[in-house]
């Protein structure tokens, strides 16, 4: 059992609790592997999913987990909800109160509307996204497929490359790898780095053919164009030529070493066509086990334990 009513930051958690999260995510992705997917286990809940930001895998992964489970999913987007007509997240979360959903999903532009969101319901709420802070269930999906794939997380050597300064994947990844006795590398051009890269207490460098013959995950990061505000970006061309995996990068790589990404990918700037589509490249596995962990959260924080999923 989580020791918490939400999940919005994923430093709140320890490694026990991340630890039950991942392993009960396993027994998910068997039911998920199944011809039949449908389990009775959040029958009568309400999940209410309110993406207040675009989004393609997160919330469709909430909604199928959600309804894999039998749970009742209502989706709420920016342009459907009355946010638009001017509502306050509080007022939009007093009304969903109002309806009794049991947990609610969110997704915002905002820093902190999850957790303000958390003082004005009675739900679980689930950061789903909080402009360039957080996106937890993105960095327990991410932990989870790497155990998958190489079988630990221990003392594996991550880069994670790109967009470091505004990507809110990194602001969950990088504490979580590093609770999990992992070695983060965060890697970009400076104009992209946070002012203090070291803070998280993981290394850092500007420059990835350094790194790249010793990482065993190359995690790569889209351009956050959408939270740039006027910041100087390097052009895409030279981005790509340093930062960019190609063929010359992929046989740089150790050969065990696997390539992911959070997605939306760009092709062509953080990776070529030829490293995307690579044997390496364990991107729909990530989005394969997105589902899984979120069934696992989403159960967990309404009450369950890992004892009765076996059947
Ligand atoms: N899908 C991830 C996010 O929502 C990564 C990205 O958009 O680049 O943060």
């Amino acid at each position: 059992m989580l020791h918490h009513k939400h999940l919005i930051d994923i430093d709140e958690y320890s490694v026990e609790e991340i630890t039950e999260i991942l392993d009960t995510a396993r027994s998910f992705k068997e039911v998920n592997d199944r011809t039949i997917k449908k389990l009775p286990t959040l029958r009568g809940r309400t999940v209410i999913n309110l993406f207040l930001e675009p989004s393609t895998r997160t919330r469709t992964s909430f909604e199928i987990a959600g309804k894999r489970m039998s749970a009742d999913v209502i989706n709420f987007s920016a342009s459907s909800s009355s946010t638009k007509k001017g509502e306050t997240l509080a007022d939009t979360g007093e009304t969903l109160n109002a309806m009794n959903a049991d947990l609610i999903v969110v997704r915002s532009k905002q820093e902190g509307a999850p957790r303000l969101l958390a003082r004005h319901v009675d739900a679980h709420i689930v950061n789903g996204g909080d402009g360039k802070h957080q996106h937890p269930t993105q960095a327990l999906l991410d932990a989870f497929t790497i155990r998958e794939r190489l079988g630990h997380l221990e003392g594996l050597r991550i880069g994670i490359v790109g967009d470091i300064a505004h990507s809110r994947v990194v602001g969950s990844l990088v504490p979580l790898l590093v609770k999990m006795g992992a070695k983060p590398i965060v890697i970009g051009p400076p104009t992209l780095m946070p002012s203090e890269p070291g803070w998280w207490g993981c290394d850092w460098s500007y420059t990835l053919d350094d790194v790249l013959p010793e990482l065993d995950v190359v995690y790569m990061l889209r351009i956050q164009m959408e939270r740039l505000d006027g910041a100087p970006l390097p052009s895409l061309r030279e981005y790509t030529m340093l930062y960019g995996i190609d063929t010359a990068r992929l046989a740089a790589m150790k050969p065990e070493a696997i390539i992911m990404h959070p997605g939306p990918i760009n092709r062509g700037v953080e990776l070529s066509a030829e490293a995307a589509d690579s044997e390496r490249a364990v991107i729909l596995d990530q989005v394969n086990a997105g589902v899984a962990v979120r069934m696992s959260v989403m159960y967990l924080l309404l009450g369950g334990d890992n004892s009765g999923l076996a059947s």
